[in-house]
């Protein structure tokens, strides 16, 4: 008998058989359809012994000290700042946009005024700004929307920016210095020895039990849980009852080359060229030594796994109508990027999880008599 059935052991369904089983001493059965664990964020040495990422880049990146420290007790870091050039009109240039992008894309000498001045004066009014069109025109202006993001997000997600949320591309900020750091964030490291280490660390507990390669509708039937955290597709787990909610999906073609490096950048992004979105070289992300070199080229698909919610109005309508059943079925948790339907990072899925474990002992404790600890610890 457990007490709790998790559905998945990526970042959502790890941190929380790590608390429950560890913090709370509940016993987790804890599955994945997939032959591992770690979720996307599943590295492995390749044929030829270089570190690969399976399901594409994954880097670590947050501004939440809370997370930065859970996440340590399993894990030494090394220190990695991203960076990421575009291919445009021949020439690799910074993204984010920042100073040197502009200076070098149109040949200018600009210093930060006279950067905030150009982009005053080629920045387009939007009143609302409610689409991933109007976040970028509405700052950098069209020319470089069209150079940078518009052809890039139409290859990423089959849609023209105008018809995604502005969430989408305004992740990626826009600055005036030189700074060509892809995020902003306070604390942005790699796990030393990756992050499937990271998670069989975190999971490394006798009252957590593993089993990989298994779909939990095999068995749900045959095994004794008393609640279950769910963090598949939700529209999957309610059998499309409202509809398919699309998930964007990718096909990742991995190389390795006889040669120590490939490219100049950990990541190349080709918003106008061929039918790969980006290229990304693993050593740089790693920090690894090896003789030769491994990439990933990323085809977005529209069938597939899925990777990607689509941040747009009528799939955040019927993804409310999935949620409002989750909310009235008790024993039935949903938590992670999938199951939420909202384009998480991985410290942001960290987050939710250890609020949604906060909030599951919370309650039991509240339910236990005066002076009971928390969840498990009767
Ligand atoms: P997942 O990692 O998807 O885990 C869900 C698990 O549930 C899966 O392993 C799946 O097999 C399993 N599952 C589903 N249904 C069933 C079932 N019926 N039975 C059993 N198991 C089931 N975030 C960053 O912070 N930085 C990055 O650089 C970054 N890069 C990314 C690059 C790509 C290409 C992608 C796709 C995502 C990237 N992310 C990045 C986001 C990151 O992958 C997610 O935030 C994180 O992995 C989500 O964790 P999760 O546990 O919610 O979901
Ligand atoms: N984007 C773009 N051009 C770029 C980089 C990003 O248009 O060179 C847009 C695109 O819509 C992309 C989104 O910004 O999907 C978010 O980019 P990010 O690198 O965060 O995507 P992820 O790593 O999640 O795939």
């Amino acid at each position: 008998m457990y007490d709790y059935l998790i559905v998945g052991a990526g970042y959502a369904g790890s941190v929380l058989a790590e608390r429950l089983g560890r913090d709370a001493g509940k016993k987790v059965l804890i599955v994945d359809r997939r032959p591992h664990i770690a979720g996307n964020a599943y590295d492995h040495p390749d044929a030829a012994g270089v570190l690969v990422h399976r399901y594409g880049p994954h880097i670590f990146h947050t501004n939440s000290k809370e997370i930065f420290d859970y996440l340590s007790q399993f894990t030494e870091w090394r220190k990695f700042e991203h960076r990421v050039r575009a291919f445009v009109e021949g020439k690799l240039l910074p993204i984010p946009i920042n100073l040197d992008t502009v200076n070098t894309l149109y040949g200018l000498d600009l210093d930060s005024e006279g950067l905030e001045r150009f982009f005053a004066g080629v920045a387009e009014k939007v009143g609302d700004i409610r689409t991933s069109e109007d976040v970028v025109v509405s700052t950098v202006g069209r020319d470089l929307y069209e150079k940078f993001f518009r052809g890039y997000t139409r290859k990423q997600w089959g849609l023209d920016p105008s018809e995604l949320s502005s969430q989408v591309t305004a992740r990626i900020p826009v600055r005036t210095n030189r700074d060509d750091r892809y995020f902003s964030d306070a604390y942005q490291y790699m796990p030393l020895h990756g992050f499937t280490r990271m998670f069989e660390n975190m999971l490394d507990h006798e009252n957590i039990t593993i089993r990989v390669s298994t779909d939990y509708r095999d068995i749900k039937e045959s095994v004794r849980y008393r609640e279950m955290i769910y963090t598949g597709p939700i529209d999957e787990f309610f059998d499309y009852r409202y509809g398919k909610l699309p998930y964007r999906s990718l096909e990742f073609r991995h190389e390795t080359h006889d040669k120590p490096v490939f490219q100049s950048a950990p990541v190349i992004n080709y918003p106008n060229d061929f039918d790969h979105t980006r290229v990304t070289e693993f050593k740089y992300l790693t920090g690894q030594e090896h003789e030769k070199t491994s990439i990933v080229y990323e085809y977005p698909r529209a069938e597939g796994d899925p990777y990607y919610p689509i941040p747009r109005p009528q799939n955040a309508e019927i993804n409310a109508k999935y949620q409002a059943l989750v909310n009235e079925t008790p024993g039935l948790h949903f938590v992670g990027r999938l199951a939420s339907y909202k384009y998480y990072n991985m410290d942001q899925v960290v987050g939710q999880a250890l609020t949604l474990y906060r909030k599951i002992s919370g309650i039991n404790a509240l339910a236990k008599p005066e002076g009971a600890g928390a969840l498990g610890r009767e």
